[in-house]
């Protein structure tokens, strides 16, 4: 009862998702990242198994072929799919988890594991949001603007998402994150409620 809960989280890129799950991960110990596989070629400053586990495209599209991910999806031009088996040493720990992944990921998601809370994470503006990509310096102009086209077609999503945070401040989005979580992980669901009032009657 109430172990295991699922937070996902989608962002248009430079919503500043990334900064707000390292924050959530601070403040929550009990809560496991879903690090992903991706075919993407680490950023300066990115970790094997600690931002990604990185692959050729070859062994990724193995991987998809074999089933390995619980879902994929291709992101301007990269390849990024969550792992079956990594998921289920995180649940299986007990600890909760949260993920990184596109709409579409999120979707997914919610097929797969229909208790999990989708959160949408949105920038205070798309100036800013423009502003935040260009300040990365990571990626090309070419890159930046595919980028901002994506987010604002992005953004149209959010209707499909159970709560949204529109991150001005890192510590408090982290704050409202943990308290969805929380919230959601005491949800009632008719299909648990026997089970619950079983356990209370001893
Ligand atoms: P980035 O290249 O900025 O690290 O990530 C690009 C996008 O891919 C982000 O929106 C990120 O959330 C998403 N992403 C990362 N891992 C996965 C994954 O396993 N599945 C899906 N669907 N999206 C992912």
């Amino acid at each position: 009862m109430n172990g295991g809960g699922i937070l996902v989280v989608s962002a248009p890129s430079g919503s500043g998702k990334g900064t707000v799950i390292g924050k959530l991960l601070t403040v929550n110990p009990r809560l496991s990242l879903s690090i992903s596989y991706t075919s993407r070629r680490p950023r300066q400053g990115e970790r094997e198994g600690v931002h990604y586990y990185f692959v050729s495209r070859e062994r990724f599209d193995d991987m998809a072929k074999s089933g390995e991910f619980v879902e994929w999806d291709e992101y301007q031009g990269d390849c990024y799919g969550t792992s079956k088996a990594k998921i289920n040493e995180i649940l299986a720990r007990g600890e909760d988890v949260v993920f990184d992944i596109t709409i579409k990921g999120a979707y997914a998601m919610r097929e797969h594991f229909p208790r999990a809370a989708l959160v949408f994470l949105l920038p205070p503006t798309m100036e800013e949001l423009e502003r935040r990509l260009r300040n990365r310096g990571t990626e090309t102009e070419e890159k930046i603007l595919g980028r901002l086209k994506e987010a604002k077609r992005e953004i149209n999503s959010l209707e499909r998402f159970d709560y949204y945070i529109v991150n001005d401040d890192v510590s408090l989005s982290a704050e409202k994150l943990n308290a969805i979580l929380t919230a959601h992980k005491s949800r009632v669901c008719a299909d648990e409620a026997q089970a619950i009032l079983k356990l209370i009657a001893g």
